[in-house]
């Protein structure tokens, strides 16, 4: 072991674990790359007032959990605590909104920090894969993020996992509920933090996940019944078309998330063998983001499904990937000669397309087949002096133990249409 260790609250990414990671971000985004979704890659870090402005000033990410830095040159950066922002940051910069139709749809899969007190399932360093529809207003759009979330998590055999949608109202209904709410909160025995956070957030008091706060919610006003008849009709769209798709979900009239730039649609996947990190993955409508950044009005979508929390789920729930084996033939020289010989023939069958790897090390037959056993090859090529002199390798079948040889010039062929 060296001197050092990972960061506290990150956690390395080892074989054979690390692949399921890869399987878990190819499976997220393949029912988006299907779905007219471009793929978007934006800086790990970004200037820190864009998610200052952007993620919003009163909330916990911006206040609390931004790892902040100043360059040499004075520059205030931060590393990215979420998506969003920067996508549409980006799409705003290379005038994507400008260039085509609306929406621009765009897909997303990195990392992410967030200075959070580290548990299972809650780390400093993440991952997730997201979506951005960005500059359409239509209830389809919100239903379509919903149902390919939906269908990322069923393509992963996932089941024990929940949608949660509501809404959160509009510029026009959203601050008569704000002030209602306020009012009710007012009256509470609460602390002099969730006090505050009253006067600026009241709707994040809602999400508080404290047992005393939530009794003392109970009868709170919710926004469901504060909603204007623009966002009443468009969430019964929303509804209306996930249910259609046979899709069901819950109302949770409570649902805020922690950021500020939702609108309209916010919705929530959770999973119910992670224990107190349930939420695997979310988002929602963000109408107003665009002009907070400096934009033009740009009313958009989107979500990001968390990666990690999403492996933590297969776990729970005993699913594990069908994964391919990583190597399909593995090649033992049997001696110096042979050693440069077959050096060759790895090189033949990779550049055919076959996953092949090679006993390095000068290893005897022995421990050679153990590391070919373990390759979860599903042949083996075995060959010294005695075959060559005879022009063929002993192709070795993993799986029967059957051993056959086969000609030098032949091997290539012969592997193709076994492994087919
Ligand atoms: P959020 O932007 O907070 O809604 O995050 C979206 C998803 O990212 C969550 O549902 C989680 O799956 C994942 N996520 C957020 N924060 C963390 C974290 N600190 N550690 C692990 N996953 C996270």
């Amino acid at each position: 072991m060296s001197t050092f260790k990972a960061p506290r609250g990150t956690y390395d990414l080892i074989p054979p674990v690390s692949a399921t990671y890869l399987a878990v971000r190819e499976a997220i985004s393949a029912p988006l790359r299907r779905s007219g979704y471009g793929y978007v890659e934006t800086p790990g870090f970004e200037n820190v007032e864009l998610f200052a402005r952007g993620v919003g000033e009163s909330t916990d990410i911006v206040t609390k959990e931004m790892y902040t830095l100043t360059t040499k040159g004075g520059d205030q950066l931060a590393l990215r605590p979420e998506g969003t922002a920067s996508v549409l940051r980006a799409a705003l910069e290379a005038n994507l909104h400008k260039a085509g139709s609306l929406p621009v749809k765009l897909w997303y899969s990195g990392s992410y920090y967030r200075y959070e007190r580290p548990q299972k399932g809650r780390y400093r360093h993440f991952s997730q894969v997201g979506a951005e529809a960005i500059g359409a207003e239509d209830p389809a759009l919100d239903a379509e993020l919903i149902l390919l979330a939906h269908d990322a998590y069923r393509s992963l055999g996932l089941r024990d996992f929940r949608i949660l949608l509501n809404s959160l109202g509009d510029a026009e209904c959203r601050p008569v509920y704000r002030a209602a709410l306020q009012e009710f909160l007012r009256g509470l025995d609460l602390d002099e933090d969730t006090r505050r956070r009253i006067e600026i957030n009241p709707l994040r008091v809602l999400d508080d996940k404290r047992d005393a706060v939530q009794k003392q919610l109970t009868g709170a006003p919710l926004l469901r019944d504060y909603l204007c008849d623009g966002c009443r009709a468009y969430h019964a769209e929303v509804r209306e078309l996930i249910s259609a798709q046979g899709v069901t979900f819950e109302d949770d009239p409570k649902l805020v998330r922690g950021l500020d730039y939702y609108t309209r649609t916010t919705f929530e996947f959770v999973h119910d063998g992670l224990g107190s990190q349930s939420a695997v993955g979310g988002g929602g409508r963000y109408d107003g983001l665009s002009e907070m950044i400096g934009g033009p009005a740009l009313p958009s979508v989107g979500w990001a499904l968390g990666v990690d929390r999403t492996v933590l789920a297969l776990e729970a729930e005993g699913v594990t990937l069908d994964l391919p084996d990583a190597t399909s033939v593995f090649v033992v020289p049997l001696g110096e000669e042979a050693r440069k010989v077959l050096f060759g023939v790895v090189a033949e069958l990779r550049t055919a397309g076959i996953a092949t790897d090679f006993a390095y090390g000068g290893k005897g037959l022995k421990a050679a087949m153990k590391a070919a056993n373990r390759s979860g090859a599903r042949y083996a090529i075995v060959a010294g002096e005695r075959d060559f002199a005879e022009g063929v390798v002993q192709l070795k079948d993993m799986e029967s133990g059957e051993q056959t040889p086969v000609p030098l010039d032949k091997v290539v062929p012969t592997l193709r249409t076994k492994l087919n």
